[in-house]
């Protein structure tokens, strides 16, 4: 093949791919075609490659040369999911997992050794909530949980051995907010870094890199896939740290995401734009249903004015995003609402293209004490509903029957 029919071949008229709208970034980000020119994206679903000559491997392995070595390590197609996403995050790296928890999982751990302290809010998902109560205490990790919204909880608890500090922001399921700039400079004084899971908020709506955060983690399970098939996760931030801190780790002990999730992932990735700000749209509308139904006991939409921290939303978020919740009284109100349902689904996912609806006390919040879930307002009266891509009224009829039946 002669240079001049090389797909990926230099244009000299080329755009500088950081300058796109986020939409352009997501459907031509990360693309390297191979020698036949594919529209989309190819799968490589190998997991080894052979070199030309011993002299090759060894440079290969060596790392003197570029190129892949063993899909555990990293692929073309998982490369290409994480440039993607990179060019979407403003990160100069992204490393893959085969789902967010090994992500999350990954960043807390590499961050911290015995006698080292970590600070988290108190308001988690359920299984990075685990890993800080039952897990990181095996090795020696101690950690303190804050009430996140409260700035001074955040301070007072900074040590001078913290090393990792982790925030949710909107949090699972309520919604609440931690200030990413305020509590960022509080770690880098005592030199812990910042991860902020930014799974609720979506790279769309909420960029934490550029607002002081070290590294920003994804569950790419919900919202990048968009269609409910495959587990994946990210990690992103400075090529510098991620190396340093993650790069063996991964290499070692075998987080990797599968080639053939991250094909999907790419794809999802495509559409992502256009359907978390349809899907943000609609949650804004019914978020406003919902709140003035008489049945409601309280809404919850960091968009709405009467969010505890509107003004915080305002001013690190660009959207609301997709999820709304809403406390109906009691278990048994929560309930009905659930059952009276005939489009949204029961189910405890989020960021799909199908709406669901879930009871976290009696689910996702199922493994914490009562007093753990109050203290972090998941009342038996929660619902959280995660808004799809349905057609608007059709959702509006649908909730607004089932709020009747509460
Ligand atoms: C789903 C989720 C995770 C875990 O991701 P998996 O892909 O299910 O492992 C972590 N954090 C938040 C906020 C989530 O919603």
């Amino acid at each position: 093949m002669s240079a001049d029919e090389d797909p990926n071949a230099e244009n000299p008229n080329a755009e500088n791919p950081i300058d796109w709208e986020p939409a352009t970034k997501l459907i031509r980000g990360g693309i390297e075609r191979t020698r036949y020119g594919e529209t989309s994206e190819p799968i490589f679903l190998t997991q080894s490659f052979v070199y030309q000559t011993a002299e090759a491997a060894d440079a290969r392995f060596a790392g003197s040369e570029p190129g892949f070595v063993y899909t555990r390590y990293g692929n073309p197609t998982t490369l290409a999911f994480e440039e993607r996403l990179a060019l979407l995050d403003g990160a100069e790296y992204c490393r893959s997992f085969a789902s967010g928890m090994a992500a999350i999982h990954m960043a807390i751990m590499g961050l911290v050794k015995a006698g080292d302290h970590i600070v988290a809010g108190k308001a988690l998902f359920g299984s990075c909530r685990w890993i800080l109560s039952h897990w990181a205490p095996r090795f020696g990790v101690e950690t303190t949980l804050v009430d996140a919204p409260d700035l001074d909880q955040w301070r007072a608890a900074m040590r001078p051995n913290t090393r990792c500090v982790l925030i949710e922001t909107p949090a699972n399921p309520l919604l609440e907010l931690t200030d990413i700039a305020a509590v960022s400079e509080m770690a880098h004084a005592v030199g812990a870094k910042v991860v902020v899971d930014n799974v609720f908020a979506t790279p769309l709506f909420q960029q934490p890199l550029r607002l002081g955060a070290d590294v920003v983690a994804y569950s790419a399970t919900k919202h990048i896939d968009g269609g409910g098939r495959v587990l994946g996760g990210a990690l992103l931030g400075s090529k510098a740290l991620l190396e340093d801190a993650f790069r063996d780790l991964i290499r070692h002990t075998g987080p990797a995401l599968s080639p053939f999730n991250a094909w999907v992932l790419l794809k999802g990735l495509e559409s992502l734009d256009l359907r978390v700000r349809r899907q943000a749209e609609t949650a804004t509308a019914l978020a406003d249903l919902i709140a003035e139904h008489p049945k409601t006991k309280r809404a919850f939409y960091p968009f709405r004015a009467d969010h505890a921290q509107y003004e915080l939303a305002r001013r690190q978020m660009s959207g609301g995003g997709t999820v709304v919740a809403f406390d109906l009284g009691g278990r048994a109100e929560a309930f009905n609402f659930l059952n009276a349902l005939r489009i949204v689904d029961i189910s405890n996912n989020l960021g799909d293209a199908k709406s669901m609806a879930t009871h976290p006390a009696t689910t996702t919040h199922r493994s914490m004490t009562e007093e753990q879930r109050l203290e972090v307002g998941v009342t038996e009266g929660c619902v959280r509903l995660s808004v799809g891509l349905e057609g608007a009224r059709d959702l509006a009829r649908d909730i607004g029957r089932a709020l009747d039946a509460a």
